[in-house]
């Protein structure tokens, strides 16, 4: 329940109509923390999300929040419901064919040291569906104080985009005109938004990383406890089976390596192709030596199958006029990183802070939005050294060497000391006060 008070701690935004294009993490925490700026109800912008797909899947692979992104979901009073849907992985578990462990990382339950597994893992979908609830709750409040709240449009997408000196005018793919103040691109890796508002400046702005990933989930079997069992195959393949949350399903991410760009072009014109990745993966899973039966199957049954290139998002600037990107569609530092979702939350923290503070200038807004996310995001971004190709060895030595190198790391107990030196950097720089009313209105 948000209280409404008065406060002098940041001037009242004009009421503005925002468009905020994804319903993922990154748009609907923003909506959210709009509708926490000071002020009375009437003065609060009118928000519309729009959502390409018709429900959230509340499947979707194991993500973790760290460092600041807890910290922002704390101040959206969602940490325990957060934190009673977590998956309760235990750490990660280097295993090789007989499925014997070579080296294992726990978790840092106390959150302070940043390892492999946080102390916050969940399905996206999941994180997804409490945070598209919060946002309704959040929006029947402002409504019932005689504000505008949120407008939900699902299963429709941006049709097309331009912009004058006064508004942003889009046309929906089901048809209709809507014209907004600003419109926010948070529609992930593969931003429409970024293309139609940035045209050939966002040209070249995906960093490929020469991987794949695939997604999936399969039913749990006894042996799966809560540890993540990391395998790796020669052929730059690694495979994860992780806890879900359930007792009835284990997720699966299979990771391939293409340095050489012969899956990009095994699969280029059906790249969209579910059946023609499925078969891609499957092909990879000839042979392994590990679970190779279970996993076939499972890819060929799944229906929650997920597959994408992993890349990084680099631009030179994240706003064109009226339009700002958010979270994976401005920055994305790829799966590799373990910040893409506390990115997302923080880049809606910072771009609704920024909002608040500059009410009268929205590219003010903007340039301060990115001078507050711009240390985090280029932290973000440095990957370690060894990601992701030298952990995805190509040839059967190269695994061993792997295997030998991590059951080195682990026996001599420098592991903690290497996840805080390199490990993802969730607190390196520190939540700017904004004066965003929290849970209490304070
Ligand atoms: C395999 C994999 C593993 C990952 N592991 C981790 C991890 O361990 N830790 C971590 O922090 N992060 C991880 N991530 C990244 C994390 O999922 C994203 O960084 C995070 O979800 C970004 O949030 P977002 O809101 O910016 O984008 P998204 O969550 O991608 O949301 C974008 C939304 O926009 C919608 N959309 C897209 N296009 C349109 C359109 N044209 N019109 C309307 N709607 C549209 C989509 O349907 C989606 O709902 C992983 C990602 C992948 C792919």
């Amino acid at each position: 329940m948000l209280v409404q008070r008065p406060t002098t701690r940041a001037s009242a935004p004009k009421p503005q109509s925002i468009l905020i294009v994804g319903c993922g993490i990154a748009g609907p925490v923003l909506a959210s923390l709009l509708l926490r700026s000071p002020g009375p109800a009437s003065s609060l912008p009118h928000i519309t999300i729009l959502e390409r797909n018709p429900s959230l899947i509340s499947s979707g692979q194991n993500i973790d929040i760290r460092g600041i992104g807890k910290q922002i979901i704390r101040l959206l009073g969602l940490e325990d419901e957060i934190k009673r849907s977590t998956t309760g992985e235990e750490g990660v578990r280097f295993v090789d064919e007989n499925n014997r462990c070579w080296a294992e990382f726990a978790v840092d339950k106390s959150g302070k040291v940043e390892t492999g597994t946080s102390d916050v893992e969940i399905l996206r979908g999941r994180l997804a569906e409490i945070l598209l609830d919060k946002t309704k709750r959040d929006s029947k409040d402002v409504q019932d104080r005689g504000g505008k709240g949120v407008e939900f449009i699902f299963e429709d997408s941006l049709g097309s985009l331009r912009q004058d000196e006064k508004k942003a005018h889009v046309q929906l793919a089901k048809g209709g005109e809507r014209s907004f103040d600003l419109v926010v691109g948070a529609d992930g890796l593969h931003s429409r938004t970024r293309k139609l508002a940035f045209g050939n400046e966002a040209e070249g702005c995906l960093k490929k990383l020469h991987m794949f990933a695939a997604f999936f989930s399969m039913p749990k079997e006894d042996e799966n406890g809560e540890w993540r069992s990391w395998f790796h195959a020669p052929g730059g393949v690694s495979i994860m089976l992780r806890p879900s949350g359930t007792k009835e399903k284990s997720t699966v991410l299979i990771l391939l390596a293409d340095k050489s760009g012969i899956i990009a072009d095994q699969l280029a014109g059906s790249e969209r192709s579910i059946p023609a990745q499925k078969k891609l993966v499957m092909s990879k899973l000839n042979r392994i030596g590990w679970q190779e039966q279970r996993l076939t199957k499972a890819v060929e049954a799944a229906d929650d199958f997920y597959f994408d290139v992993t890349a990084q998002v680099n631009l030179a600037k994240w706003s064109h006029g009226r339009v700002v990107l958010l979270g994976d569609a401005g920055y994305c530092a790829s799966p590799f990183s373990g910040m893409g979702t506390t990115l997302a939350l923080a880049g809606a923290y910072h771009l609704a802070g920024s909002l608040v503070n500059n009410p009268s200038s929205h590219s003010q807004a903007f340039e301060a939005y990115e001078e507050a996310m711009h240390p985090l995001v280029a932290n973000a971004q440095k990957l370690p050294p060894a990601m992701p190709h030298l952990i995805h060895p190509q040839s059967t030595r190269g695994v061993w060497v792997l295997r030998i190198l991590v059951a080195a790391i682990y026996w001599s107990g420098v592991g903690t000391l290497l996840f805080k030196w390199k490990g993802p950097p969730a607190s390196v720089v520190k939540l700017k006060e904004y004066g965003l009313l929290d849970e209490k209105g304070e």
